[in-house]
């Protein structure tokens, strides 16, 4: 296995290649952007290549970077992982063996000291300044896969030749067929880093901070329809973190999650493989053990006399509620191995077996949510005063 190790380093050390970069970017961009619109004003065909590389970078790095390689979540042939190793170097957030790394070590040390992206320290620790911190030399053992993809070594080793020679490469193609050095400078460089960056960074930060958490408390991320548009549809990061092998972010079909309608389309016109979802059983279980830990936190607020009829109803619903999901989920299991043709009657009857159980589980989750609401209602003893 070739070693793709970087050079130990000081890890408290300042990391002056990306401070430097991303403080010179920023203000070139200031300073650029006016400078530019006081003489020019840009065409479509400009907006529409910044367009088209800002949707193209992104994809790269949350259906490539993030689902592909960090949580491999589906398999796609050599040339989609091709063009995805080429818009996600276009995007300059380091190699795929890098990127996926940090990425894993986060998942697994989440809110904790040793999470890469700190993300116990606060927004602009976890936004950015993480990054300005030196990197821990990787190792190996989290991505001992990655390192078996010739393309992903070649990546890694040439880096940063290859990050440069592309951006430079784009803006000059795009500044000739626009006949705007300038503008494609300005727009598809300096822009459309700032706007993908701030995106992806926004998963870090954010996305660990500001919005709800019905899959699981047990972490810090959380779930946000606005930040699923910010950042191109990984908003629905409690999902995520509770589901790190599912190839979708937003599991609804109506929660906007492009990369995920990427990979479904990729799977119809046969160029993607092996789509991990989790089974719709499982998830119905967590939502309700998280609403029971909700629920018994909140009943830990009010004296035992009041709460502890509640905590029983609460213990014994979501007992059974969990039970009868498990019990639903095995029948399903008996009854896709089943073969119809060959085991009519055992087909048969488990089909009848499930439909009496989803029946039960829909009936039992009107009294839980009944029950979630009635408890929510109780008043905390610290809101009386
Ligand atoms: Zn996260
Ligand atoms: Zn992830």
């Amino acid at each position: 296995m070739p070693s793709v190790s970087d050079a130990p380093r000081e890890t408290r050390g300042i990391n002056w290649v990306a401070l430097i970069f991303i403080v010179s970017y920023h203000l070139a961009l200031l300073v650029g952007m006016p400078l530019y619109l006081l003489s020019n004003t840009p065409s479509w065909s400009l907006i529409g290549w910044t367009a088209f590389l800002l949707v193209s970078t992104l994809l790269a790095i949350t259906a490539g970077y993030h689902r592909l390689y960090a949580h491999r979540t589906y398999r796609t042939r050599k040339v989609v992982e091709g063009i995805m190793v080429f818009f996600g170097t276009l995007a300059t957030q380091g190699s795929v063996i890098r990127w996926a790394h940090d990425h894993r070590i986060h998942h697994s040390h989440l809110d904790t000291e040793e999470d890469p992206y700190d993300t116990p320290k606060g927004f602009w620790h976890s936004h950015v300044l993480w990054m300005f911190k030196k990197n821990k030399p990787i190792d190996e053992r989290y991505v001992k896969d990655l390192l078996k993809n010739k393309l992903l070594v070649f990546q890694h080793r040439h880096y940063g030749v290859l990050m440069t020679v592309t951006n430079a490469l784009v803006v000059l193609g795009i500044g000739w067929l626009t006949g705007d050095f300038f503008g494609a400078l300005v727009f598809v460089f300096l822009l459309r880093l700032f706007l993908a960056h701030h995106s992806t960074w926004f998963i870090n930060s954010l996305a660990h901070m500001w919005g709800s958490k019905p899959y699981s408390t047990e972490h810090s991320a959380v779930n946000n329809f606005i930040l699923a548009l910010l950042t191109y549809g990984e908003g629905y990061h409690n999902y995520h973190h509770t589901f790190a092998t599912d190839y979708r972010n937003g599991v609804r079909w109506y929660q906007f999650d492009p990369p995920k309608y990427l990979i479904w389309l990729l799977e119809k016109v046969g160029l993607a493989s092996d789509l991990k979802r989790t089974d719709r059983l499982i998830i119905k279980k967590q939502l309700v053990q998280a609403d029971r830990k909700l629920l018994l936190d909140h009943l830990n607020n009010l004296p035992e006399e009041e709460s502890s009829a509640f905590r029983q109803a609460v213990e014994k619903m979501s007992d059974k509620l969990s039970e009868t999901i498990v019990s639903a989920k095995t029948v399903m299991d008996r009854y896709r191995s089943v073969d119809r043709t060959e085991d009519p009657s055992e087909w048969e009857e488990l089909r009848e077996r499930f439909r009496t159980l989803r029946q039960e589980i829909q009936h039992d989750l009107k009294t839980w949510r009944r029950l979630c609401r009635l408890v929510l209602d109780l008043e905390p003893v610290r809101a009386r005063g």
